[in-house]
C-alpha cells in the first residue's frame, strides 16, 4: 500500500535515520533560541548551559525545563508576547490562544513556517486515519484564537480535501449541512460529537443513516482513545473515531492510526518527545511519565524541554502498520492538573469515564469530589438516557458502584438522576467538580 503514509520516509525512518533528523534540527533550535529569544538567554545562562554544549540527543537533560506557567508569568511581565519570541514581529503570521481554565490564556505566535509545519503535522494524522482528498471535511470547532479550528481546517485544505467553514454556525445549522451536502469527514471534540449525536436525536435525524460521515477525528480532550467512548461515537455517525492529540505550543503531535492497534505515534521529527518519572529520569519502554516536548521546527517561539503535564505511557511494542515512529499506548492517559487524592487513592476523571462509558444507559456523567459525612468521597452523578425504565435504576447503580470500586480501588458513590439533569458541553467538558477545594461563597 504505496499511500499508506503520508510522508513514507520520515514515518518509517529507521532509528538511526530519524536521530540524524532530530539532532540536526535540536541544534538549529538551539542555537536559534540562544542567540535570539531574550527568554531562552537568561534561561540557558542561569542555568549554566552553553548552546553549544546539547550536541546530541542525550545531551538534552543538560537543558532546564520550560513550564506553561513561566510563559504565562513572561507575558504579564512583558506584555503583550513576552520575550521568548525569538523572531522580529512582522516575520509573524498567526497567533492562537491556548484555552485557559484559569488565568488569562498564552498568546502564541507563529511565522509562516511554523504554521505550516503545525498544520502539515496535523494533515500527516489525518491521513493515516484514510482522509484523502476526495473527502469533503467539516472542521467543527469554534471560531477564534483557538487552534483547533485552524489547524484542522488548514491540514484538511493541505491535502487537497474540500472543507466546509463551519466554525460560527450553531449546532442546528451543522445538522443541516451534514444532511444536504456530502461530508465524509467530521472533526471536532469527543464532547462534542456526542451533543451533536444527541442534538440530531432530538430532531429526529439518525446521523449513522442520513449522512455520508465515514470518518471522524477528536481532538482537545483524550476522550476518542477511551475504548467505550469511542464506540459511543462510532455508533452515532456510523463511522471510525480517530483520536488526535495536538498542543497549541507544540504540534499536532500525534495520532492513531488505520491499524487500530491502541498505540499513539509521534510525530517526533516535529517535537521531540521525553517521557520522565517523577525524578525526571527516562522510563523504559512499557513506563508512565510525563510528557517532555521540545520543539524541532518552530522558530517564533522555539519551546525547549516542554513539560506537558499529560501522563503517557511508551509502548514497547510496535505497530503492524509499519511505522517506525515512537508510540505510546493509548493517548494521553491523564492530567497531571487533574489528578485526584481521595483517601490516599489517587483518581483520574479518565478512568472514571473508562468505567463509566461502557454503560448503554450512561448518557452524561459529573464527578464530584466532596467532604461527605467527615470523609473525602466521591460522588458519581449520571445521567441515564431516556430509555432507562424505572425497573433497571437500581440495577445500573449497583452495576456501576461495582466497576467503579473495583476499577478505582476505592468506593463510590452513584446517584442516578433524571435524564437531562447535567450540563451538556458542546467545546471541552467540564466533568469535575472539587467541592473540597472550591470556595464556598
Ligand atoms: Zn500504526
Amino acid at each position: 500500500m504505496t499511500t499508506r503514509y503520508l510522508e513514507p520516509r520520515l514515518e518509517r525512518a529507521s532509528r538511526a535515520e530519524m536521530s540524524r533528523v532530530q539532532t540536526r534540527r535540536l541544534r538549529q533550535q538551539l542555537a536559534h533560541a540562544a542567540t535570539h529569544s531574550p527568554f531562552y538567554r537568561r534561561k540557558l545562562r542561569s542555568a549554566g548551559v552553553k548552546a553549544g554544549a546539547v550536541r546530541t540527543l542525550a545531551d538534552l537533560p543538560k537543558l532546564p525545563f520550560t513550564t506553561k506557567d513561566e510563559l504565562k508569568e513572561n507575558q504579564a511581565a512583558k506584555p503583550p508576547w513576552g520575550d521568548v519570541l525569538a523572531v522580529p514581529l512582522d516575520e509573524v503570521l498567526r497567533i492562537h490562544m491556548t484555552s485557559a481554565t484559569t488565568g488569562r490564556p498564552l498568546a502564541f505566535l507563529d511565522t509562516r513556517d511554523d504554521w505550516y509545519g503545525f498544520y502539515h503535522s496535523y494533515a500527516r494524522a489525518l491521513h493515516a486515519f484514510g482522509v484523502r482528498r476526495s473527502d469533503v471535511v467539516m472542521a467543527a470547532f469554534s471560531y477564534g484564537p483557538w487552534i483547533g479550528y485552524w489547524s484542522g481546517f488548514y491540514a484538511a485544505q493541505d491535502l487537497g480535501c474540500l472543507v466546509f467553514p463551519v466554525g460560527g454556525l450553531s449546532t442546528d445549522q451543522r445538522i443541516d449541512t451534514l444532511l444536504t451536502y456530502p461530508v465524509t469527514v467530521l472533526g471536532c471534540t469527543p464532547s462534542y460529537a456526542l451533543f451533536l449525536a444527541e442534538a440530531a436525536a432530538r430532531k429526529g435525524v439518525d446521523l449513522a443513516r442520513n449522512t455520508k460521515i465515514r470518518i471522524t477525528w477528536h481532538t482537545g480532550e483524550p476522550g476518542a482513545s477511551i475504548p467505550a467512548t469511542r464506540a459511543k461515537i462510532e455508533a452515532a455517525f456510523g463511522a471510525r473515531a480517530y483520536d488526535l492529540p495536538g498542543l497549541t505550543e507544540i504540534a499536532a503531535w500525534g495520532f492513531e492510526c488505520e491499524a487500530r492497534s491502541g498505540l499513539t505515534h509521534i510525530n517526533e521529527d516535529y517535537c521531540y518527545p521525553e517521557v520522565l518519572d517523577e525524578q525526571g529520569r527516562p522510563v523504559e519502554p512499557g513506563g508512565r511519565g510525563e510528557l517532555v516536548f521540545t520543539s524541532l521546527y518552530r522558530k517564533a517561539m522555539p519551546l525547549l524541554r516542554y513539560r506537558t503535564r499529560d501522563i503517557v505511557q511508551l509502548a514497547d511494542r510496535r505497530c503492524p502498520c509499519g511505522r517506525t515512529l515512537t508510540a505510546f499506548e493509548g493517548g494521553v492517559l491523564g492530567r497531571l492538573d487533574d489528578m485526584k487524592k481521595v483517601r490516599g487513592v489517587i483518581v483520574y476523571p479518565r478512568r472514571v469515564e473508562e468505567l463509566v462509558r461502557p454503560h448503554a444507559h450512561v448518557q452524561e456523567f459529573q464527578i464530584v469530589f466532596r467532604r461527605h459525612e467527615g470523609l473525602d468521597d466521591i460522588l458519581i452523578r449520571i445521567d441515564p438516557s431516556p430509555s432507562l425504565s424505572p425497573a433497571e435504576r437500581g440495577g445500573l447503580q449497583t452495576k456501576l458502584t461495582e466497576d467503579l470500586r473495583i476499577g478505582l480501588g476505592i468506593r463510590v458513590t452513584v446517584d442516578i438522576g433524571e435524564p437531562g439533569s447535567l450540563p451538556r458541553w458542546d467545546h471541552k467538558a467540564r466533568r469535575v467538580r472539587d467541592e473540597r477545594t472550591e470556595v464556598p461563597f
